[in-house]
């Protein structure tokens, strides 16, 4: 395992420089702190981003079992102003951000310590008051790098630009306490870089959308070794836990270069989403990087069909009916998602036009894509290996319900993927029937 740790404090200082752009960025974020422990050093890392300010740490009962109430404790004896909120149901919904600003409206920072939940209201709570936070994290995920949160309104997740946290603090001794399925997601949510890469580059190559290598590039450093150590994640094995944690950590910041989630999140976000928006009782209570892991499944299969096969798609113009869309959608989202499928929608001028580019062009192009594209089975099996499910059965989603979400996943979002390529060629009816289910 090579130790590409000096890559992140390169990005968080600006002196990271880009192979072969010569380019360097500023991300936004202060300090990512990634250690075997960080016990002790709590104060040192608050006083460097939060000094004299009166601060309330923030956790849930689990959390601050965990962590909270340490570093409660170790920046009461260092002698800041600190006080110690224990949040008894979060939730990350509207009602959760008001209940956090409201609790704490008297500091003047916050620090937030838990997983998603936690981290994201308080992120969007101090977002909206204009205070800094930052976040002492319990599990791995991308959650705490980026400039967005995911709040649920009305039970709708939305994802919402905002300033993330000044400090991002991992402390894996505690991290590998936490449930080994939370580390499978976490495994699932970045090794869908594979499928999220394919589509995006796709999307460019056939129609010219805004594209860039950088967050890839990033996560290049790391992926073969996570890879080849996927069955040590769940051991306890620290090593290959800070890596997790790292490339987590860049995930994140994918969506800070540039401002837009594609480099993490195309299709396989897009079926996960449509779970979470239409699963109601057939809704097993999976997590975020759960779903995602099932559908990067689905989707790298999908890709490896298609870019494997020496023959190219035949394109037909998309067939959007409005009367399907509301038996599927109801009055009430038929037409915001007619909306944003008919941004991408092929007329049988554009088909034509892709169909012609494929006759002459179909090696260079899915060459391009075979390029970033992991083999399905090397996908599979380090999925396997990292604990992940890889079906809806495994993860207990009834199956005609995640057909469905496979065939309705490209009406939410105007990006275009592998399933509208599908779709307006064989269909994706099809493709259903036979997946691995
Ligand atoms: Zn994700």
């Amino acid at each position: 395992m090579t130790d590409h740790s000096g890559i992140l404090s390169d990005l968080v200082t600006g002196d990271w420089v880009e192979p072969g752009t010569g380019k360097q960025y500023d991300i936004g974020i202060k300090d990512i702190i990634i250690k075997e422990s960080l016990d002790g050093l709590e104060a040192e890392l608050v006083a460097k981003h939060h000094k004299g300010k009166a601060i309330t740490v923030i956790s849930d009962p689990y959390t601050n079992d965990a962590l909270g109430h340490r570093i409660y404790k170790a920046l009461k004896a260092d002698g800041q102003n600190v006080k110690e909120y224990v949040w008894d149901k979060p939730s990350c919904s509207e009602d959760g951000v008001k209940h956090i600003r409201e609790a704490t409206r008297n500091c003047e920072a916050r620090i937030a310590v838990g997983s998603g939940t936690v981290n994201d209201t308080v992120k969007y709570a101090s977002f909206l008051d204009e205070r800094d936070y930052s976040v002492f994290a319990t599990s791995p995920m991308n959650a705490y790098s980026t400039g967005t949160a995911s709040v649920s309104f009305d039970g709708f997740k939305k994802s919402i630009s905002c300033r993330g946290a000044q400090g991002a603090f991992f402390d894996l001794s505690i991290i590998a306490q936490c449930p080994k399925r939370l580390i499978s997601a976490a495994f699932a949510d970045v090794i869908c870089r594979t499928t999220a890469q394919v589509d995006w580059l796709m999307s460019h190559i056939l129609f010219d959308t805004p594209y860039t290598d950088t967050p890839y590039t990033l996560l290049a450093y790391d992926e073969q070794d996570m890879v080849d150590n996927a069955s040590n994640m769940l051991s306890g094995d620290l090593a290959a836990l800070g890596m997790l944690t790292r490339i987590s950590a860049i995930m994140g910041l994918g969506t800070r270069f540039f401002n837009t989630t594609h480099s993490g999140s195309m299709a396989e976000h897009m079926i996960s989403h449509y779970i979470d928006m239409f699963a109601g009782d057939k809704h097993p209570r999976s997590s975020h990087g759960e779903q995602v892991g099932i559908a990067t499944i689905t989707m790298s299969n999908l890709q490896n069909q298609i870019l494997c096969s020496e023959t190219p798609p035949l394109m037909r113009p998309t067939q959007l009916d409005k009367n399907d869309m509301l038996k599927r959608f109801g009055p009430n989202l038929a037409d915001t998602m007619m909306a944003e499928t008919s941004k991408k929608a092929l007329d049988s001028a554009k088909a034509d036009a892709l169909n012609k580019r494929f006759d002459s062009q179909w090696e260079d192009i899915r060459s391009r894509l075979q390029a970033v594209m992991l083999p399905y089975e090397k996908l599979s099996s380090a999925m396997r290996d990292a604990g992940c499910q890889r079906t809806a059965t495994e993860l207990k989603l009834d199956n005609d319900f995640y057909r469905e979400a496979v065939t309705g996943a490209r009406y939410i979002r105007d990006r275009f993927s592998m399933l509208d390529i599908v779709d307006d060629s064989v269909g994706l009816r099809s493709f259903t029937q036979d997946m691995p289910i």
